[in-house]
């Protein structure tokens, strides 16, 4: 079922609903004051005669005939019986009606005369009658007649009875044609709303079908450069067409920052792969070599290999971080992982020296050991590579109450500030033909963002120019531990 049927067929149902209450209770409770109107009526005209009879032992009224025939018929008849119940007097509306004795309905009250039209028990009520009084009906040819009896007593004995007649056919006619005419009119009214409900939620949703089709072109053209078209309207469909661009926009940017890595990693590949197989060509070509150059062919062929190894762990940690794969997080000093990364890095380079400086307090910080010595020999390797044999490296901890740093420190050229900003791009080299040599691809720094960000924590060039690089690493120290701990390290 569409959205635009269900909501008109939303539409229709709360009003069909809305109506009918709306309906229901104003049918009842006009129907029952017009019936109760009329038994408050035989009541008054029944007391009348009572009396009448009581005082005088006869009624004028019943002789008047001031509420007999009209041209729509007799509005009320009475009639007064002996105390034995013998019909005595009648008024000259009676169109000859049928008597029996008139205390029937004293010994069997009839219920309120709307009930046939009516049959909500939860809008009924009744006229109140007095003593020695009841209603009852009386049906002539199909006809209904509300019926009220009184016995009239004096002095403790029955003097005789008054009945008061009234014919219920004109009422039951209205309150049928009423019933009729609102069940019509909430039918019609309620395909009325759904028409327009269909309408209206077509206009509304018109928009939505726009977006639908442009999505489907889109993803049937793989044409990620197109947008929606947008209306400028600030309501929700508006907002859902921005955000819609929105979203093409970063899956643009995602797939075009795939096709430059898959485009990078390869080429990065390529040169390795091209400089063993020229290698082996030429051993296979000239297989009686001098041993020295078969020695160097070698070593190349491995050194390659070891190249290409390290470019593939590199890729595939990344391709890992793509994924969405997160760091253990567990106490981790990092003092001891500074010593580690820093006895790895003295068998990288034997011309550097290597310092570390922190004071004699712990340096805990959350995180993974393994992917923090990592990170921290990717800035040590960097220095190494990146600053001239004989200078010096430092590894600086620093706290503070609300961090806590790591600092790698080296007295290299520093980076071009033109640079700067990319560095921590994937593949990104300063000097692509200089640093080829170096042996770097360009993924250490991105590597090493990306596991500072897994631990929440903050890589940054905090200093470059001539006289070298500083490299920071700051993790929060959590309030709870901050506030108990000594103040910032001094060397
Ligand atoms: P690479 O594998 O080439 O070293 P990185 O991502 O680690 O790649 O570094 C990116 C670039 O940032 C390097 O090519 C280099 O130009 C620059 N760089 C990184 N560290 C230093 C440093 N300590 N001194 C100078 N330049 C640096």
């Amino acid at each position: 079922m569409t959205l635009r049927l269900r909501l008109s067929l939303w539409y229709g149902t709360l009003c069909a609903l809305a109506l009918s209450v709306v309906a229901v209770v104003g049918y009842s409770v006009s129907v029952r004051e017009q019936y109760l109107a009329l038994d408050r009526l035989l009541v008054v005209s029944g007391r009348i005669v009572e009396n009448g009879i009581r005082t005088y032992g006869r009624s004028y009224a019943l002789e008047t005939d001031t509420l007999g025939s009209t041209k729509d018929g007799v509005v009320m008849v009475m009639r007064s019986y002996s105390p034995k119940g013998e019909l005595m007097y009648m008024s000259p509306s009676d169109p000859g009606l049928p008597h029996g004795h008139p205390d029937a309905p004293l010994r069997a009250p009839a219920p309120p005369a709307y009930q046939k039209v009516l049959p909500l028990r939860f809008f009924q009520s009744s006229v109140v009658t007095p003593k020695n009084s009841a209603f009852g009906t009386l049906v002539v040819d199909d006809q209904r007649w509300r019926r009220y009896v009184i016995r009239a007593i004096r002095k403790g004995r029955t003097v005789g009875y008054v009945e008061t007649l009234s014919p219920l056919t004109r009422l039951d006619a209205a309150a049928l044609n009423m019933a009729r005419l609102l069940a019509q009119l909430v039918l019609f009214s309620v395909l009325a709303v759904l028409l327009i409900g269909w309408w209206v939620a077509g206009a509304a949703l018109r928009p939505v079908a726009r977006l639908i089709d442009a999505a489907r072109a889109i993803s049937q053209s793989h044409d990620l450069t197109s947008r929606v078209q947008t209306t400028g309207n600030r309501d929700e469909l508006g907002r859902l067409a921005v955000t819609f661009n929105d979203m093409l926009g970063s899956l643009q940017a995602a797939w075009k920052s795939q096709q430059r890595f898959v485009g990078d990693a390869s080429h990065e590949l390529r040169a390795p792969l091209t400089v063993m197989r020229g290698n082996l060509e030429l051993l296979r070509r000239h297989p009686h070599l001098p041993e020295a150059d078969r020695g160097e062919m070698l070593g190349e062929i491995e050194r390659e290999t070891s190249r290409m190894t390290r470019l593939v762990e590199d890729l595939l940690l990344l391709a890992r971080s793509d994924a969405g794969a997160t760091l253990q997080r567990l106490d981790v000093p990092l003092r001891d992982v500074a010593l580690e990364a820093l006895r790895d890095a003295r068998q990288l380079s034997a011309h550097h020296v290597f310092e570390l400086w922190a004071a004699d307090e712990l340096y805990t910080v959350q995180g993974d050991k393994d992917r923090l010595k990592q990170l921290l020999l990717i800035l040590l390797d960097n220095a190494v590579k990146y600053s001239p044999a004989g200078s010096t490296i430092t590894v600086e901890l620093l706290r503070s109450p609300a961090q806590t740093v790591l600092l790698v420190r080296d007295q290299g050229s520093g980076i071009p500030a033109a640079d700067l900003p990319h560095v921590f791009e994937r593949f990104y080299r300063a000097d692509p033909a200089r640093q080829r040599d170096s042996g770097g691809a360009g993924l250490g720094l991105s590597i090493a963002q990306w596991i500072a960000d897994q631990l929440d924590a903050r890589l940054e060039v905090s200093e470059t120019g001539p006289g070298g690089t500083t490299f920071s690493l700051a993790f929060d120290v959590p309030e709870t531990v901050g506030n108990h701990l000594p103040q910032p390290a001094q060397d």
